[in-house]
């Protein structure tokens, strides 16, 4: 315990709810950072806490929403303008990833039409089912319940023995207790309190399935109006954007 060293830079919903950022988790082990999605607002979080995208070395995204990649293109974009990055970056996500990342370049930053002849990410596909190591992480990919034009997943993310599960955004689904199981740290979305909206996991029903969880810890986050207003008062740990835990 204590080898991992956690920043939420953004623990909100897409549309800024009680003005928190997009989705966007770091994980440090001292040498190497992963960062875990990364919404639109990750550049801001991140320089929130001094960390620019020298200490990323690699990326996770849960799934094809824009609060959870379009940060990427600002992230690539930065790097290219300042030239100052010498090492490589490994980008892991679904499929169809790279080709949205460049399309969203090319359209955000126009006259960027050779947008892949300086720094260039290395992209690689994480599928549902499939294991890969990425970096000094290794990391396994499960089904999650989100709209499928997304290609969601849940992530479980093994480095050296320490494991932080992550739901991505899912509706409740079986595969949760798998993901999270022995895990030290559940980072779980939980959008609503009560509202079943679909496509995302509500706080009550998170309860009633608790019994099915076996992790150390759970953090709540991708939080939204509902869950704003009664965090501090709940079962379950709320995320906030700076929050910083050793795990
Ligand atoms: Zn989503």
């Amino acid at each position: 315990m204590g080898s991992l060293r956690v920043c939420f830079f953004g623990s909100g919903d897409a549309f800024g709810s009680g003005g928190r950022l997009q989705s966007c988790v770091m994980v440090q082990t001292g040498e190497v950072g992963l960062l875990i999605d990364c919404g639109a607002t990750a550049l801001s979080g991140m320089k929130r806490q001094g960390i620019d995208s020298s200490a990323v070395d690699a990326i996770l995204i849960s799934h094809l929403h824009g609060d959870h990649f379009c940060g990427l293109p600002f992230l690539i974009k930065e790097i290219q303008v300042t030239g100052a990055r010498d090492k490589a970056m490994t980008i892991a996500g679904p499929e169809g990833l790279e080709p949205r990342v460049e399309g969203l370049l090319k359209l955000l930053f126009p006259g960027s039409e050779d947008i892949r002849s300086g720094f260039w990410p290395d992209f690689r596909v994480l599928s549902a089912g499939g294991t890969r190591q990425i970096g000094d992480f290794l990391v396994t990919a499960y089904p999650a319940a989100h709209p499928p034009e997304t290609r969601p997943l849940s992530l479980r993310i093994d480095c050296r023995g320490t494991v932080i599960a992550y739901s991505g955004d899912t509706e409740w689904n079986d595969m949760l207790p798998e993901v999270s199981r022995g895990a030290d740290l559940f980072i779980c979305e939980t959008y609503e309190y009560r509202h079943r909206a679909g496509n995302h996991i509500n706080y009550l029903t998170l309860l009633d399935h608790r019994h099915e969880l076996d992790c150390r810890r759970i953090v709540l986050t991708h939080l939204g109006d509902t869950m704003l207003k009664r965090c501090g008062s709940l079962e379950f740990e709320c995320a906030q954007d700076g929050m910083v835990i050793e795990v």
